[in-house]
């Protein structure tokens, strides 16, 4: 093994002084090129009237001058500083810029690997972060003099995007890696040392991280590490890329920029992205499409509408036992998103909604989204509850078993805490199966009951005493010594009401012999 490889992440704050550095060096260029310029035209107007070698001398150097200042300008243009956000696919975006590097494939093998190819969604300002990898890969070429490789990787670890630029080409030597990304730092002849600087710049805006891995005569690694919500580096509303409506209708507008809106929502649902498809396939609901109704419902005022939407949404988040938190987490997007159109529509429209208007606008939308997770979560609950309802009246069911053993002969075998709940399910099962099945006898089991509340004993009385009525005869068996012994404190009996056996058994073999007999 050589060297050691040198693992040069560079600092947060390293970065974000770089990017100072290439912002206020733009700023400066800015300011300075006009006066330079106007120069520029004053020594072409004095070659005309009187022409010297000294003045096409200034002239060279002028424009030299000129052309550092462009270079050092498309780190930071202004204008690209207004860039708006938009929501893209980085994949399909790299891809494209790798084909403008077709013409040096003869020379460097070109691999790639995307894990998320069409899921790579991020937020951001597309032109200047294609710039950037732009200038990654130019740089990658750069560095393999003769033949090489250059792997592209890209992968999605905890909300952020990796990309990996790695080429097997000349290698940075460890005392030049501190002064990467330093606006003109260049070993190039003809170079300008403004890549890195716009490289750094863009990242550290997108609130990302870079991560350098190089080795002299083996090769770089560029690690660019992008979060995917870049919502908390975005203070307030967004301006997004979206398309005017001659009509200035909201719901056309709407209409016409339905896929900004779905990709601006899939950006800021970032737990509820990835299961879309598992949502599909479990309760055929379609998210996205649900969205857009949604939204529709509001801005149109369909009340009704709504609210059986709501119901309908509802109930089959519970039928198929959906995660509550993703419906919150949608809604919540959902709403955001709303309000940035909303932003967004006013300012494309170029009017000024008054502070009246505003108001009642946000009373209304904010009080049917509100109303809408109302319904919903009634619904959803309701459902949950009939289902808990109808389980418990099979388990009240299960619980209260009259088993046939011969003709007008049952045993209810006991197991449990037995309380006033349960006595009064008893009840209603035992009279009804008695008239039916025309028992005589029953025996009731009590082996299996070790905790007997003290109001279910004196309701357990009261039925003994129906039972009697009916002209049935109860024999208890198998009372355990807790059971007996909150009776005696009560000063109850069942011996009056019932006959006793000590076990099930002592009983069957009494009942069954004597109608053998
Ligand atoms: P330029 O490419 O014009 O020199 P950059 O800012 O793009 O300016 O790069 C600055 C310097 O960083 C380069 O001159 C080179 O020395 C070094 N560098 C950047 N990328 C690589 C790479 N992939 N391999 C080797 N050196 C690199
Ligand atoms: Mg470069």
């Amino acid at each position: 093994m050589g060297n050691d490889p040198m693992n040069n992440q560079i600092s947060d704050v390293h970065i974000g002084q770089l990017a100072s550095v290439g912002q206020i060096a733009a700023g400066i260029a800015h300011e300075v090129r006009n006066p330079l310029t106007s120069v520029k035209g004053f020594l072409q107007l004095l070659k005309e009237k009187s022409p010297d070698t000294y003045i096409d001398v200034a002239e060279a150097e002028l424009n030299n001058a000129l052309l550092t200042l462009e270079n050092l300008l498309q780190v930071s243009k202004p204008d690209m500083e207004d860039e708006l956000l938009s929501t893209f696919n980085l994949c399909a975006e790299i891809e494209s810029i790798l084909y403008l590097f077709q013409d040096q494939q003869y020379r460097v093998k070109l691999e790639t690997n995307f894990e998320n190819v069409d899921s790579a969604i991020v937020s951001g300002k597309r032109n200047q972060l294609k710039k950037t990898f732009f200038n990654l890969f130019k740089n990658a070429f750069e560095a393999i003099p003769d033949k090489g490789t250059i792997h592209v990787n890209q992968f999605i670890r905890d909300g952020y995007v990796y990309i990996l630029v790695k080429d097997t080409g000349v290698g940075i030597p460890k005392d030049k890696c501190a002064l990467l990304g330093t606006p003109f730092f260049t070993t190039k002849e003809n170079g300008t040392g403004m890549g890195l600087t716009q490289v750094f710049t863009t990242i550290y805006q997108h609130g990302g991280r870079i991560e350098v891995d190089s080795e002299e005569n083996v090769g770089t690694t560029f690690r660019i590490i992008l979060p995917i919500d870049i919502s908390h580096i975005q203070h307030g509303v967004v301006k997004l890329n979206i398309k005017n409506v001659e009509s200035g209708n909201l719901k056309e507008y709407l209409l016409e920029n339905q896929d900004v809106f779905e990709q601006h929502l899939l950006s800021e649902a970032v737990n509820v992205r990835d299961k879309i498809n598992e949502i599909h396939t479990i309760g055929n609901i379609d998210l996205l499409g649900n969205a857009q109704k949604l939204v529709l419902f509001i801005v149109e005022n369909r009340r009704h509408e709504l609210m059986m939407f709501a119901q309908k949404e509802g109930e089959a988040w519970a039928k198929h036992s959906l995660t509550i938190a993703f419906k919150l987490e949608w809604l919540q997007a959902i709403r955001r998103v709303l309000w940035n159109f909303l932003y967004n529509f006013d300012r494309i429209r170029g009017t000024e909604t008054n502070r009246e208007e505003f108001f009642t606008l946000e009373k209304n939308i904010n009080d049917l989204i509100d109303q809408f997770l109302n319904s919903f979560f009634i619904s959803y609950t309701n459902y949950k509850e009939e289902v808990l309802q109808s389980q418990q009246e099979i388990i009240e069911d299960l619980s209260v078993p009259i088993i046939p053993i011969i003709d007008s002969m049952c045993i209810l075998p006991l197991i449990g805490k037995v309380d006033n709940n349960r006595m009064l399910g008893m009840k209603e099962k035992v009279f009804n199966q008695i008239s039916q099945h025309k028992i005589m006898t029953l025996i009731m089991d009590f082996s299996g009951v070790a905790i007997i509340e003290e109001e279910a004993i004196l309701y357990l009385l009261k039925i003994l005493e129906g039972i009697s009525m009916m002209g049935c005869k109860t024999v208890i068996t198998g009372i355990r010594p807790e059971c007996v012994n909150t009776m005696i404190d009560l000063n109850l009996t069942i011996t009056d009401k019932a006959e006793t056996y000590g076990t099930l058994n002592q009983a069957l073999e009494k009942y069954l012999m004597r109608r053998d007999v």
